[in-house]
């Protein structure tokens, strides 16, 4: 008999009820108790909601506080010393891990002053993970019983759960060494690790678990030889221990296929590959099972499109004839985590529109229904329905706009709309003359706090509640704010705030055809952080201008240049819902045209320092090298550059990278002239030595916006001092990490006033 499978569900709660309730204890609104129900209540209501629907293997440990890969880090004691020596109750521990801490001390509690680990991006998700930082001095323990505590919770309830755990060799590998150790090799910890591997599984054993998803997403990449060799090390040897459950070994968001020789053999009970990315490694990777179960991920994890069931279910009957049904188990592609919770709180979406559309509540009933239709069942009436929606869209006006798709064939034809008129050095005199900035010249990343204030204000417009005069009103009263504080601290290139932004992706969204929105379709970016990705449904144009006045009015607040603020086509498209019946390529080209129209209306406007955001650009590379990873170089860059490309010598284009580790060459064929990139967590000497080259002007973020922490002016002034040693400082800008938006006024105040007297400090030293 097929079974069906959900690899993870999100755990943010229908109505993000876990953000709330972890920054109500964050600021002391509620305590740990308080928040420790909430995280039972919502796993409660995603388990029966699965159970309802009649899914068949349901996941537990899914849920996290903030990250599971930190989970992880917490279950085998993977703590730096630098966060135990306050003795923090373990959840404590596991926050200022995630988020860094700094708390004044306390009749009965000693002062805290310890910075986040560092965050990194989930694969090619949107996701961030907190990377497991390992030094000689880690002692490796169990810590806690999380994994056996949530499948108890689920059983408790009469639910029989599957749990899920990142495998050793995928943590291992995702983890880096710690400042201390940097010559440690974490995989070199396997045979530390494993044993705590061995005993978690036990526990789960002897809970009753009788089965495991062990997540190793990293087989998706291009692995080392050492690492690819972990997996026969670390699964023979969990396979010769007693009493533990079977293990599912799940791979998702890629091809298999490089890594099969590493994998092939391994004693585990089966494996679950993603189809939906990757259809293509079918036959290879069904060549291994052999006797073992294939779980067939073909329910997409990752976007929010409705199945097309005919095809699944063809897809699902071929893996039957290959390996039998008993074998087969129909599920996700990956965890439902990176989809939003449930369409059927969109009120306002057009009624065919969502009518293409499916969230990790539908999907699931998508799995169940596939998994019915494989065994014979009557859901004849399901198949029908769903044929009409992907005839519907197929056939629908917004999704073929003849005009777009003229322009965007003419641009990627005409060379010259993505060459600036001439080089770097030839512009970089013509800015030099225009703006005359000082050595270290000092700017911000773009975003303001987004108080509550700009909140309420922005909601209450949404609604009706406010006119469009008054909402003007309030937006120009916070740019004047921004713009005042900008020039009391004394920063060079100044920036509007974003005030009237609620996303950097969603705002330019509104603005152009082709997108479709929900109001409640969250997804958990990172930690508490969740973003409502729009959804680009068809064609995308420009109607007209989208951030001209803003920037304008902000320019006439000031005589310092005013930065222009935009997000990059390669970023609208990978923070949205992607269509999937049209090239990521072409979207993405049909974005860079819209941008272009608006970078030079700014131009025309008078804003000639110009920021074209691209943080998401690293995060959309191929996991692999190869034909698909050059061609997508080549077309992220040729976006960007057909975006800034229209605008004069004179005229200063920003671009802005975080959240990952960048490539410098994959930076410079942008040609921006001026980059900023998140760069203050970064402790390895070789990162820095990389970006020495650059040959524009760069900016290293100096502090990590994540964290409510305020650097000192000396440790500003040490840490320019480390970077000026490598790099140089003619072309050296002086900058955070990223946006503030998320932060508060007080620190925000506080860390760029440090920031500012730390470049004056070396400005006073060249
Ligand atoms: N300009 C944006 C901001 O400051 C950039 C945000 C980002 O890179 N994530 O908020
Ligand atoms: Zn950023």
């Amino acid at each position: 008999m097929v079974s069906s499978a959900v690899l993870g569900f999100p755990r943010i709660g229908a109505f993000r009820e876990l953000k709330k309730n972890t920054e109500a204890y964050w600021s002391g609104k509620i305590d740990a108790e308080q928040l420790l129900k909430v995280g039972k209540d919502i796993r409660e209501k995603n388990w029966k909601l699965q159970k309802e629907a009649g899914v068949d293997i349901i996941p537990s440990n899914d849920f996290s506080f903030y990250d599971q890969v930190l989970d992880l880090s917490i279950l085998f004691n993977v703590i730096p010393d630098r966060y135990t020596k306050y003795e923090l109750s373990s959840l404590d521990t596991f926050f200022a891990m995630a988020r860094g801490l700094q708390r004044k001390a306390t009749e009965t509690t000693k002062a805290v002053d310890v910075p986040a680990l560092e965050m990194v991006k989930w694969f090619d998700a949107n996701y961030h993970y907190v990377r497991p930082t390992f030094s000689k001095s880690t002692n490796f323990k169990l810590n806690g019983q999380k994994p056996v505590d949530e499948y108890l919770e689920a059983k408790a309830l009469g639910i029989e759960t599957r749990p899920v755990l990142v495998g050793p060799v995928s943590y291992l590998y995702l983890g880096k060494a710690d400042k201390d150790s940097l010559d440690l090799e974490p995989i070199s910890l396997l045979e530390k690790l494993l044993p705590l591997y061995v005993d978690i599984l036990k526990k789960l054993a002897d809970a009753g678990a009788k089965v495991v998803q062990i997540d190793e997403p990293t087989l998706v990449l291009d692995l080392p030889e050492n690492v690819k060799a972990a997996f026969q090390t670390a699964y023979s040897k969990l396979a010769a221990a007693e009493g533990l459950p079977e293990l599912i070994l799940t791979t998702y968001f890629g091809d298999v296929r490089p890594n099969l020789d590493a994998i092939k053999e391994l004693p585990v009970s089966g494996f679950h590959f993603d189809f939906v990315r990757t259809p293509e490694q079918f036959d290879d990777v069904v060549s291994i099972i052999g006797e073992k179960t294939l779980s067939v991920g073909i329910v997409d994890g990752r976007n929010i499109w409705k199945n097309n069931f005919a095809e699944s279910v063809d897809f699902v009957k071929k893996a039957i004839a290959k390996v039998g049904a008993d074998k087969i188990i129909v599920a996700t592609s990956s965890s439902l985590l990176h989809t939003p919770v449930d369409l059927t709180n969109e009120k306002k979406l057009d009624a065919e529109i969502k009518n293409w559309f499916s969230f990790a509540t539908q999907k699931v009933d998508e799995v169940v229904t596939i998994t019915k239709a494989i065994a014979g069942e009557d859901v004849s009436a399901k198949l029908e329905e769903n044929a009409a929606a992907i005839k519907s869209r197929k056939e629908s006006k917004i999704t073929n706009n003849p005009e777009v798709r003229k322009r965007t064939s003419e641009a990627q034809a005409d060379e010259s709309m993505a060459k600036r008129h001439s080089d770097f050095p030839t512009r970089l005199v013509s800015q030099k003359a225009k703006y005359n900035l000082p050595l270290f010249p000092t700017t911000t990343i773009g975003s303001f706090p987004q108080t509550k204030e700009i909140r309420i204000n922005r909601n209450k417009f949404s609604k009706g509640e406010i006119s469009a005069e008054e909402y003007e009103k309030f937006i120009n009263s916070e740019m004047e704010t921004v713009v005042k504080f900008q020039e009391e601290i004394g920063l060079d290139v100044l920036v509007h705030g974003e005030p009237e932004r609620n996303d950097m992706v969603q705002y330019f969204g509104e603005k152009l055809n082709g997108f479709a929105f929900t109001t409640n379709g969250w997804v958990q970016s990172y930690g508490s952080r969740y973003v409502r990705p729009p959804i680009i449904v068809g064609d995308v144009d420009r109607p007209a201008a989208m951030t001209v006045k803003e920037s304008v009015y902000a320019q006439s607040l000031t005589k310092k240049p005013m930065k222009g603020m935009l997000t990059g086509p390669v970023t609208i498209l990978r923070w949205s819902f992607p269509r999937d019946d049209v090239t990521q390529k072409v979207q993405s080209y049909q974005l860079s045209l819209a941008l272009r129209d608006e970078v030079n209306d700014l131009e025309k406007a008078g804003i000639t320092v110009i920021q074209v955001d691209e943080p998401a650009i690293r995060e959309g590379l191929p996991l692999r090298a190869g034909s698909e990873r050059s061609d997508y170089l080549q077309w992220a860059a040729e976006s960007f550059r057909i975006a800034t490309s229209g605008v004069e010598d004179s005229t200063q284009i920003h671009s802005h990278f975080c959240y990952s580790d960048l490539d410098p060459n994959h930076i410079k064929a942008l040609d921006a002239d001026v980059v900023s990139i998140e760069f203050s967590k970064k402790d390895d000497p070789n990162y820095i030595q990389e970006f020495s080259n650059y040959p524009n002007h760069i900016g290293l973020g100096l502090f990590d916006i994540h964290s409510p922490r305020i650097p000192s002016k000396e440790e500003f002034i040490a840490r320019i001092g480390e970077i000026l040693k490598v790099y140089p400082a003619d072309k050296f800008w002086v900058n955070p990490d990223c946006g503030l938006k998320t932060r508060g006024w007080e620190e925000t105040r506080a860390s760029l006033t440090n920031m500012v007297d730390a470049a004056k400090y070396y400005r006073g030293k060249y």
